[in-house]
Formats: structure tokens, C-alpha cells, sequence
């Protein structure tokens, strides 16, 4: 039971828990992040700094933040640990064809569902295959194309792959041992990163386990087969991942003139059939046609604040909304969605030079992936008013 005696069912994660709403989460997110930075400062710095130096003399992108080549590692890393096998098992004609089916769904609409139909057979049983008899090399930067390959072949980790492109160059531009000495230490901080986050979110995602057990099976053969397996320690990285980007983009967003939020579908009161929000061109904008809706109280706050709010229908839509509205305008953005939208969602934002802030869905609830008849997301109002106005985050707990 929620604020205001709402129920929250916990699907996968809950940033509320028991409390009476989400702020303890932000609290211990913030803290965790701050260790993180700290102990990555001795261990994971000296390879950024020297990849950093890599990139601007070369010239390959304008440089980014600290924390944002420390967030490209992590996730590196953890992606490496988890599905590295299913990465050395995928063959080359698999890759491809998936790989290519992705970008073709993205570019034709008509075509979606049949190749969804397809992509959905074929990455359970692609994607997921593991050979235990098969022996694997583990730290070689072989395995990393394997492993970029596995993640463009799911369509989950669009712009990642991007950034891993990079540094897979980086590595290629080094001596072999010391190329080796590298991946070794980003996999064994995100090691730790996963044990200490772990420690300290687990209670926010204590039913992920439990789904993957008992309702994963439900999206075999389905095109988010590999969305809705994404394990725990992933979302830990997206909650820390947001974190770190929040903090990076920060000021940027601040000096901005105008602000936009958002807002996933998932947050509407009522169904799409229902709802009477507006459809102009790309955008769909509120009509208030409910008052206990969400969208609608924050569309209105949003007039009194000075920030627009806007409605994305699905996680997919987000790139052309971006061009059409905000790619060119000295607009903020914020992005709400749950951890395993917001990450690539954020780093699309950071792509296209938009500067950006994200709040998570306290819980998930679409219909799409996440619940037969779906039910109404929400986000903590305090956060996303703190993030507004600019405000910095006070830390309370301390747990490690
Ligand atoms: S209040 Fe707005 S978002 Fe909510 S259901 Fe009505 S039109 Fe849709």
C-alpha cells in the first residue's frame, strides 16, 4: 500500500516499498553513487583518463564527462559478466540477421509486427543459447566484439553500443597486456559495483528474481524476450547510470531556457481507447479529461512551474519525437521512464546534444510488457520538482 492508500502491486521493482513514497530511494541511490565515484577515482579513473585522451586526440567526440565514461565501464562491465556466454554463442549469420531485422523495424512501421513475430522466435532461442561444453575466452578483445555484437543483435542497447564501439578502439590502439589489464579491472569494479549496489537496492528490487522465475516465461518467443529477462544487477546500473547522468547534465539543463518532462503512457489513468489526449502530429499533450490522472495534475503544475509536458506513447517513438520538438531548441528535457527505458533513452538525449535530467517510474505497470490489463504508473513529485527548479539532493543514510 501506497500514499493515499493506493495499492502498488510490485511487478519487478518498487522504489515506494512500504514507505510512503520514494524519497528514501533517492537518498540511498545518491549515497551508493557517491561511494561508487569515490572508489572509482583509484580504480577505474586512471583508464578513463587515459581513454579520454585517446578520444580528443583523435578527434572521435567531443569529450564527455567523467561520469558519464565512468557509467559507459560500468555498464561495459556489466553486461560482460552477465551474458558473455550467451554473447560467444551467438554465430555470425544470427547477428546479422537480427541486427538488421532491428533497424528495419525502427524504419518501417508496416513491417513491425511480422518482424517482431520473427525477432521474437528467433532471439529466444539466438540470443539465450549457452554451450557449457563449449570452452570461452573470457578477457579478450574478441570477446568484446562478441559481446557488442550480442548487444546490437537485441535492440536493447542502442546508443551503449555506440560508446563501446570507441573503446573497443581504444583497446585496439594499446599493447595486448595492457588492453587485457584494462578489461580486467572494469570487470572486476563492476563485480563489486554489483555486490555493493546490491546491497544497498536489493530492496528495491527484491521481486525481479521472483518474476524472472515465475511470469518470465510468459515473453518466450516474444520480441521483448530479452527486455523483460534483464536481471537485477541491471537494474541497479540503470538506477546508478540515472544518477550519474542527472549529475553530469545538470547544469546544462539548469541554463536552459524552457524545460519539458516526458511523460511514458503508462502514467494515464485510463486506457488508450479512452484517453483523451491530443494527438499533434508526433506529440500527444493532455486534454484533462480525468482528475485523478497523473499526466493531467502534471500538465497542470507544469503551466503554474513553466515546464511542458508532453506524452510518449511507447519507448520507440521517443527518437522522432526528439527530432521533431526538441533537437535545435534551447530546450531542457526530462525524461521519465523505468530503469530499463531510461538508460538508452538518456544517452539518445546526450546523442543529439538535448540536455537532459531523468526521474523513474516509482513502479512499472505497462500493458505492453508488464501486466495483462496494465495499470497506472506514477514518479515522485519532490524529485521531479528538485530536478526542475535545480535543486541539489541532500544525502541521509549510509549503508555500506
Ligand atoms: S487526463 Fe490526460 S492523460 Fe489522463 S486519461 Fe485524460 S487525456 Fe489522457
Amino acid at each position: 500500500m501506497g500514499l493515499n492508500g493506493k495499492i502498488v502491486q510490485t511487478i519487478t521493482y518498487s522504489l515506494i516499498n512500504d514507505a510512503e513514497n520514494s524519497d528514501y530511494y533517492y537518498h540511498d541511490v545518491a549515497y551508493l553513487t557517491d561511494n561508487i565515484f569515490l572508489k572509482a577515482e583509484k580504480e577505474l579513473f586512471p583508464v578513463i583518463f587515459k581513454y579520454m585522451s585517446y578520444l580528443g586526440g583523435k578527434s572521435l567526440e567531443i569529450l564527455r564527462t567523467k561520469e558519464e565514461y565512468l557509467f559507459d565501464l560500468l555498464n561495459a562491465g556489466t553486461i560482460w559478466r552477465i551474458y558473455y556466454k550467451e554473447a560467444s554463442n551467438l554465430t555470425y549469420p544470427e547477428y546479422f540477421i537480427l541486427a538488421n531485422l532491428y533497424k528495419l523495424r525502427r524504419k518501417n512501421k508496416k513491417l513491425k509486427p511480422a518482424i517482431d513475430w520473427f525477432r521474437g522466435k528467433m532471439g529466444t532461442y539466438s540470443l539465450r543459447k549457452v554451450n557449457m561444453d563449449r570452452k570461452l575466452e573470457f578477457l579478450s578483445i574478441k570477446t568484446l566484439t562478441k559481446v557488442i555484437r550480442w548487444m546490437e543483435a537485441t535492440g536493447e542497447f542502442r546508443e551503449d553500443v555506440k560508446r563501446l564501439k570507441l573503446f573497443k578502439l581504444f583497446l585496439k590502439s594499446i599493447p595486448k597486456e595492457k588492453a587485457k589489464d584494462y578489461l580486467e579491472r572494469i570487470i572486476q569494479f563492476s563485480g563489486r559495483f554489483e555486490f555493493e549496489a546490491g546491497t544497498i537496492l536489493k530492496q528495491y528490487t527484491a521481486n525481479v528474481d521472483r518474476y524472472l522465475d515465475e511470469s518470465y516465461k510468459e515473453h518466450l518467443g516474444k520480441e521483448d524476450v530479452i527486455f523483460c529477462g534483464r536481471k537485477e544487477a541491471e537494474y541497479h546500473l540503470s538506477m546508478v547510470g540515472a544518477e550519474l547522468m542527472n549529475r553530469a547534465f545538470k547544469a546544462k539543463f539548469k541554463s536552459s531556457k524552457q524545460k519539458a518532462v516526458l511523460l511514458p503512457a503508462c502514467m494515464k489513468l485510463l486506457p488508450d481507447e479512452k484517453c483523451k489526449a491530443k494527438k499533434i502530429s508526433l506529440d500527444y499533450v493532455c486534454t484533462g479529461c480525468s482528475p485523478n490522472c497523473k499526466i493531467n495534475k502534471y500538465t497542470s503544475t507544469g503551466r503554474e512551474m513553466g515546464f511542458e509536458v508532453h506524452i510518449i506513447p511507447h519507448s520507440s517513438d521517443f527518437t522522432k519525437w526528439l527530432n521533431s520538438f526538441a533537437v535545435g531548441r534551447d530546450i531542457g528535457v526530462v525524461g521519465v521512464a523505468c530503469p530499463l527505458n531510461l538508460i538508452t533513452g538518456g544517452l539518445e538525449l546526450k546523442s543529439l546534444n538535448i540536455p537532459a535530467q531523468c526521474v523513474l517510474t516509482d513502479y512499472c505497470g505497462c500493458k505492453t510488457h508488464w501486466d495483462k490489463e496494465g495499470f497506472p504508473t506514477d514518479i515522485n513529485f519532490d524529485e521531479l520538482e528538485r530536478i526542475i527548479s535545480g535543486n541539489t539532493k541532500t544525502i541521509a543514510k549510509s549503508v555500506i
